[in-house]
């Protein structure tokens, strides 16, 4: 069933901002009730109508890129239609780590309002800070092997997009090729 969930309160800003939060920590607790993965929980708005709000779901799922914020996004997505959420908020229980926060970019959220810090996260034993660590390093200092290889063919694909027309292209990113 569908549910969506209006917040009336637009007059009042920063209790508007707490209601939704309040959301997003009750996804966080509901998990430590189900199971289904750590203490996180996001929520997307828009227009002051809460589009999505879900729980991280990494255990349930055996998904380690279904935190909160991904399946947020995800979810409104697909109720929106759209993978652009330009002019949409997301709450979050904590600060975003990484891959959300890109995940964040990709999707064009306006605006993320966190509760928790990446310190908190840290002290409750969900810490992130190897992955920015990571990141920062040069491909060839990292923990994980990146290594280039087949760029011969690989260019290919770039090559046969060039060489589409503009509205080949604009097709294959709205959908409707
Ligand atoms: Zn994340």
């Amino acid at each position: 069933m569908l549910v969506l969930y209006i917040i009336m309160n637009h007059e009042n800003t920063e209790v508007t901002h707490l209601a939704f939060m309040a959301l997003a920590v009750k996804c966080a607790d509901d998990n430590l009730k189900t199971g289904n993965g750590g203490p996180f929980g996001a929520v997307v708005v828009k227009n002051g109508e809460v589009i999505a709000a879900t729980p991280n779901s990494v255990t349930a799922t055996n998904d380690p890129t279904a935190h909160a914020e991904v399946n947020a996004i995800r979810e409104a997505c697909k109720k929106l239609g759209t993978p652009d959420l330009e002019g949409c908020v997301m709450y979050t229980s904590c600060e975003p780590c990484p891959m959300c926060a890109s995940a964040i970019y990709w999707a064009k959220i306006s605006a993320v309002y966190y509760a928790n810090t990446k310190a908190d996260a840290h002290s409750a034993g969900f810490s992130d800070a190897f992955i920015e660590q990571e990141l920062s390093k040069p491909l060839n200092e990292r923990d994980i092997i990146f290594k280039r290889i087949d760029a011969a063919d690989a260019i290919k694909s770039f090559e046969k997009w060039v060489a589409l027309s503009e509205a080949e292209k604009a097709g294959i990113k709205n959908g409707t090729l």
